[in-house]
């Protein structure tokens, strides 16, 4: 999808200040410092509209992106991020809790993990989450840049060992610095949003 039409619509903290339009929606999930900003820029050709590298674990919001008018980006705040305190940790786990199972509007989770390593323990603990609630996911393992070509057919085969992938579930190779897996990417959400 060529994307010209961004929208921050609104950075929600509850339900009642979700959109209501009734569009598709993803949402973001991934590991503070991931790369999660800049696959989001990527994906809707913008430099910096999603905030990157913002303070992790600061923005404790679900902003809600809307793109040409048919679909929406839910960015999630990053996990994982060790200075935040078990108050925000426990606020960070309701409102996340409460839109991926309360959430009709969302056809899928993009779990975005770096190639470059093994996913994390708590980024086996999110994609556990978000299978125990049976939503479909999309995994997204950025920076591929990173690491020559040759190795991330292996490395591509460990992060679905780690996450033990859902076969239903596909995993996509992705570079923010080279647009790798982009296309790919945004053919899986439009056939998914087709559905
Ligand atoms: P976030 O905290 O998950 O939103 O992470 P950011 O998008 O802010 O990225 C964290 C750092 O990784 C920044 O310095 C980015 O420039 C860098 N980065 C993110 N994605 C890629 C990528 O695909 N390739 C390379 N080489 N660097 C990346």
């Amino acid at each position: 999808m060529k994307v010209n039409q961004v929208e921050l619509v609104i950075s929600a903290v509850k339900p009642e200040q979700y959109p209501s339009e009734g569009l598709p929606e993803f949402a973001l999930a991934g590991r503070s410092n991931v790369g999660k900003s800049s696959f989001i820029n990527k994906m809707i050709n913008r430099k910096s509209l999603a905030r990157t590298s913002s303070k992790p674990g600061k923005t404790q919001t679900l902003n809600f992106y809307k793109i040409e008018e048919s679909l929406y980006f839910v960015d999630v705040p990053g996990y994982g991020y060790a200075k935040v305190s078990k108050k925000e940790r426990e606020a960070w786990g309701k409102m996340i809790e409460t839109y991926f199972t309360k959430r009709k509007e969302l056809l899928a989770v993009l779990l975005i993990v770096d190639l470059r390593h093994p996913p994390t323990a708590d980024d086996v603990t999110m994609y556990e989450f978000l299978k125990h609630y049976e939503l479909p996911c999309i995994v997204v393992a950025t920076k591929a840049d990173k690491i020559p070509r040759g190795k991330w057919d292996k490395h591509k085969k460990v992060a679905k060992e780690t996450l033990d992938l859902d076969p239903r579930d596909e995993i996509v190779v992705f570079s923010s610095e080279t647009g790798l897996g982009k296309d790919n990417v945004w053919n899986i959400l439009m056939s998914r949003s087709k559905k």
